[in-house]
């Protein structure tokens, strides 16, 4: 049987793109090597808690298309981000906040916090910051640097902070009210129903094959449409000819315990560099408690995540965009710039760190051109 489109993944790339080819028209095959449907957004139903199995997941948008987009797929609740910091038994709000400066300073008013920021940041007499420590040090002070950020942050990455480049930090914000809203997003929720039931939707009318790896039959894959969109890695169908990109992976240990509140917060952030972790989530919070019928659930599930370099064969997480990979990741780009049959897409395809928003647009504008090719 020909296909117009063989989709390579059915994570949340994969699915809004054969979503929008189905509904043209388009013969569209989804393969899937994994075991089940939705990607690293894949959530499990366990005694009526939405497990994210791949790391906690909060869809927060400003762009209204991609926020109108998901909601016809599911119903949406009012999750509104607010993890908190430990740091050696001392609790700090997150992200960076009047409540965070409060605790650390015991100032109260926003001037006298700019004021405490300010001195630190003369102090350490950085002009223009060239990586994450300085970038760190010039937002929020060396005494926040040191507690809620150069360990988490050394855990997170596996590497100094001064080798790490300064944009990572940027992505936090900073707030001199007592807004601890962890985005600056208009549009912010998760799934009454988990991810998985909304990649179910998204995929209701296009034939999709789990267990299947492309690398399987390439041949055949290739032979089987017209056009093959991947959302692999770029190097695994180039064969790592220039060698391998570099990830950081995330491993969960996840445990059922049987009371009912285990930390009082969906998130909570290990900050120190002693603890192995690097933060504890526990997931029905993220349904403030409730199953997908509002019904209070009995017990509760936590997932410690701990932050590892990748090694083939695990599932790369985190692209790491430094000079090193950006290049080698430009060498693969080059090769695939030269394919007329093959397009590369999503996170792994593209070797770029896509919040789930920016891949549903992604995926809606190449969707639009292949339609109107
Ligand atoms: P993926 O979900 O990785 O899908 C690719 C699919 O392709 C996978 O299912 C894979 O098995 C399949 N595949 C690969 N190779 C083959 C092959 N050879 N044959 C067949 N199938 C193959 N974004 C947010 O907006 N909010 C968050 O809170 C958030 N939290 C995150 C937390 C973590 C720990 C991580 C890692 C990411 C987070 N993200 C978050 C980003 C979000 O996960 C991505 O935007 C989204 O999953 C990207 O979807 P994708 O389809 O590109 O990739
Ligand atoms: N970060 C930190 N302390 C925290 C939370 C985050 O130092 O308690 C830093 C860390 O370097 C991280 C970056 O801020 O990589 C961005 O945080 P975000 O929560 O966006 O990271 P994500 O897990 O989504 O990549």
């Amino acid at each position: 049987m020909k296909y117009d489109y063989l989709i390579v993944g059915a994570g949340l790339f994969g699915a809004v793109l054969a979503q929008q080819l189905t509904v043209a028209n388009k013969k569209v095959l989804v393969i899937e090597r994994r075991n089940h449907i939705a990607g690293n957004i894949y959530t499990e139903d366990i005694n009526g808690i939405a497990v994210h199995k791949y790391g906690a997941h909060i869809f927060h948008t400003n762009d209204k298309t991609a926020w109108d987009y998901v909601n016809r797929f599911a119903e949406f609740n009012r999750y509104t981000n607010s993890p908190i910091a430990n740091y050696k038994g001392e609790i700090y709000s997150l992200p960076f906040n009047m409540y965070t400066f409060n605790k650390m300073w015991g100032v109260i008013t926003p001037q006298e916090a700019a004021d405490y920021i300010q001195k630190e940041k003369n102090d350490s007499k950085i002009q223009n910051p060239e990586n994450l420590e300085e970038q760190a040090i010039s937002l929020v002070g060396k005494q926040i640097y040191e507690k809620l950020i150069k360990g988490y942050t050394e855990k997170q990455w596996g590497r100094d902070c001064k080798e790490l480049p300064a944009f990572i930090i940027k992505r936090l914000p900073l707030r001199f009210n007592y807004d601890n809203n962890y985005f600056n997003a208009l549009y912010q929720g998760i799934p009454v129903s988990g991810y998985t039931d909304m990649i179910n939707r998204m995929l209701e009318k296009t034939t999709v094959l789990c267990n299947t790896d492309f690398f399987d039959d390439k041949e055949k894959y290739l032979d089987i449409a017209d056009k093959v969109i991947f959302t692999g890695t770029i190097d695994s169908y180039y064969n790592y000819c220039y060698g391998h990109l570099q990830y950081r992976t995330v491993k969960f240990e996840t445990e059922q315990k049987k009371c009912d509140n285990y930390q009082g917060n969906s998130v909570v952030n290990y900050t120190d560099r002693e603890t192995p972790w690097t933060r504890i989530i526990e997931h029905k919070w993220f349904n403030f408690g409730k199953d997908k019928n509002g019904n209070a659930v009995h017990g509760t599930i936590i997932s410690k995540e701990y932050s590892t370099e990748w090694t083939p064969g695990e599932e790369p997480y985190y692209p790491i965009n430094d000079e090193k990979n950006t290049e080698l990741y430009r060498k693969y780009k080059e090769l695939s710039d030269n394919e007329d049959k093959i397009i590369f897409g999503g996170r792994l395809g593209e070797y770029k760190y896509y919040d789930m928003d920016t891949t549903v647009i992604s995926a809606l504008k190449l969707a639009e051109r292949l339609i109107n090719q």
